[in-house]
């Protein structure tokens, strides 16, 4: 059986200099595939979507809430030419209601150990129309290797630097912030892999370079320790969401190939500027989150703390605009106050203000988050301030031997070309 796993495109973040990374949903749900299923992978993102090749079941997986809207027509299109579709995913799961009007079947919750069962009741002309999993998370014992295979690895490259892989070394989260809605997709649970799955997983990656996307990796001193050892020897080169802020913990996170952190950075205290000094004193470098148009922000508060930004070093900062998703609080609590202005998901890519801002008109708000990008790039551009980040990876690399000269990495001039056509 043919089936076509489809990621669809979605508009980037304006500001934010354009690449593309290999996604991460799509293969951990290819490894659950039962055996004898020929899939094919398309991201739209970097390859053009033919609906003319032939294919016997589509598979639509979407991450974020600007997906959705292209994920809904790429469906129908496939269902008047006769394909049946399902669809899974983080979006799904927070679009579900609306996505079943354009699926034979939608799938909520992690696909480990119940595929089969979708497949065996497609072949029996009896898929249903939901697969409702939310409240029964798969064991973690289940979850493989993704299967990295059906990426066309080729299309993730940014000026000749390839890209990092994805990789997870646990599911859920112990924690509950305002604008997330992990709470509701993965429950509060924090639900590590067994150690042994994670270093065969790890070993098997033909990159040396990966971002860890769990949650937070700070959810348990024990298990990042424990981890960290285990990955000592893999000598792999990492980014990842926060570590946390512990000495032995920090130190090991160095020893494993801790490259950069994102950090969100929410106000211009001294325990931020502490925080991000330990990253930098154990060589991880950071690159902030900072989320705009929070209530209690004012316009000063904003400019104040794109100046802090700069002041405390940042290596580098993104910045968005607060977007309530579905199954947020944010979005429960803008809705009771009669606040949200738009719900075009399409707008959703946290570079629109989609509601009504407490201290400022929603113009005002759009106009300093170009501010603050423009602000905290203008003497260093964001693709030099890449390629130190770059360096710094292969820095590293230089010192345990585990360096791979590529096209466009450090070694080759072209790329050196590049660095000094974007200083500053
Ligand atoms: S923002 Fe991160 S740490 Fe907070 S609840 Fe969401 S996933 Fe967990």
């Amino acid at each position: 059986m043919k089936f076509r796993l489809i990621y669809p495109k979605w508009a980037k973040l304006s500001g934010q200099t354009e690449f593309h990374l290999p996604p991460h949903g799509p293969v951990v749900f290819a490894a659950t595939l039962p055996a004898g299923i020929d899939v094919d992978f398309v991201d739209e993102n970097v390859e053009a979507l033919s609906f003319d090749d032939p294919v016997d079941f589509v598979g639509i997986s979407m991450m974020l809430t600007s997906q959705v809207k292209r994920g809904w027509s790429i469906a129908d299109e496939y269902r008047k030419r006769g394909v049946k579709v399902i669809f899974g995913g983080i979006a799904t799961m927070l679009h579900a209601e609306e996505t079943q009007a354009h699926a034979d079947a939608v799938f909520l919750g992690e696909a480990e150990g119940r595929m089969e069962q979708v497949f065996a009741d497609l072949r029996a002309g009896a898929l249903k129309p939901t697969y409702d999993f939310l409240d029964d998370p798969a064991p973690t014992e289940l979850v493989g290797p993704a299967r990295r295979s059906i990426l066309r690895r080729e299309l993730y490259n940014y000026k000749g630097v390839r890209m990092v892989d994805l990789f997870h070394a646990s599911r859920g989260c112990r924690f509950n912030c305002y604008p997330c809605a992990v709470n509701y997709l993965g429950g509060r649970r924090f639900r590590p892999r067994p150690f042994d799955r994670v270093v065969e997983e790890l070993a098997g990656i033909d990159n040396n370079r990966l971002f860890i996307v769990d949650n937070s990796l700070a959810q348990s001193k024990q298990w990042e320790l424990d981890l960290f050892r285990e990955m000592i020897p893999l000598k792999k080169k990492w980014c990842s969401h926060p570590i946390e802020d512990d000495d032995q913990v920090l130190d090991l996170a160095a020893q494993a190939g801790a490259w950069y952190v994102y950090q969100a950075v929410f106000d211009t205290s001294d325990f931020i500027r502490k925080r991000i000094e330990r990253y930098h004193a154990y060589g991880i470098a950071v690159e902030g989150t900072i989320l705009l148009g929070l209530d209690e922000q004012t316009e000063d508060d904003i400019k104040r703390l794109v100046d802090f930004l700069l002041e405390i070093k940042l290596d580098l900062a993104e910045f968005t605009v607060l977007t309530p998703f579905p199954h947020t609080r944010s979005r429960d609590d803008l809705v009771k106050e009669g606040r949200i202005l738009s719900s075009d998901w399409d707008l959703y890519t946290a570079d629109h203000v989609v509601f009504q801002p407490r201290h400022m008109t929603p113009d005002r708000l759009l106009e300093l988050y170009h501010f603050a990008w423009e602000t905290f790039y203008k003497d260093e551009p964001q693709t030099y301030k890449m390629y130190k980040l770059l360096q710094k990876v292969v820095s590293k690399e230089m010192a345990d031997g585990t360096f791979v000269p590529r096209r466009g990495d450090l070694a080759d001039k072209r790329f050196g070309r590049v660095a000094e056509a974007t200083k500053p």
